[in-house]
């Protein structure tokens, strides 16, 4: 079979989960991949980069990509829109890269429905809600109303933990970034029914 070909990794979880400390830890043992950069038309964070993090547009510009059917999939989350650009996640395909999106519950359901067969989902997770507010409040990133959303999100979002096929517990970063890594590593080797056919009509022409 044709290692041409890409495959998906989704991870979802709180934000404060870990996701981001959790790619940064694997980066260099997954070999190549392709980190999905989303638009979104929330405030930049202090920290963040245009075009590393996000690209930030505003909401005119957002809604006009989605007139022109640029986006694989869109959603509204915490009240702001975030999207994954199509072209690039095409072009990282058929690089044979193994493209990384981090994106919510909503990003996961559509990137199945356009993309199943390539697909692996993860859903990250601290051990216990109580534990998800403490590492938000340690963070010092948001204000208070800011927080209480996130937790209320997240307690949303835990709801739709089971149509994700692995769910990482991330208690201990080292030991969560061992797992993620060999679920990274296993994600390559999903092939489309497209490719499957290819393969084996390859195979009876020998
Ligand atoms: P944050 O504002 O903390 O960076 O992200 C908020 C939430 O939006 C996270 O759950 C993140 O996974 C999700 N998200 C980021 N980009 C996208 C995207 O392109 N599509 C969807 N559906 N969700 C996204």
């Amino acid at each position: 079979m044709s290692a041409i070909n890409g495959a998906v990794l989704v991870l979802s979880g709180p934000s404060g989960a870990g996701k981001s400390s959790l790619i940064h830890k694997i980066v260099d043992d997954i070999g190549k991949c392709y980190f999905s950069i989303s638009t979104t038309t929330r405030p930049i964070r202090e920290g963040e980069t245009e075009g590393v993090d996000y690209y930030f547009v505003d909401e005119a510009e957002f809604k006009k990509e989605i007139e022109e059917d640029n986006f694989l999939e869109y959603a509204v989350v915490h009240g702001n829109y975030y999207g994954t650009s199509l072209k690039p996640v095409k072009k990282a395909l058929t690089e044979g890269k193994l493209i990384i999106f981090d994106i919510d519950v909503q990003g996961n359901s559509a990137i199945n429905s356009r993309l199943g067969e390539i697909t692996t989902s993860v859903f990250i997770t601290p051990p216990t809600l109580s534990e998800l507010k403490i590492r938000l409040e340690n963070r010092q990133t948001d204000n208070q109303d800011v927080i209480e959303r996130r937790i209320k999100m997240a307690r949303r979002e835990i709801q739709r933990i089971s149509e994700y096929e692995y769910v990482l517990i991330n208690d201990d970063l080292q030991r969560a970034a061992q797992k993620l890594s060999l679920i990274a590593k296993i994600a390559r080797f999903k092939k489309s029914n497209e490719e499957i056919n290819e393969f084996v009509q390859k195979w009876e022409d020998l």
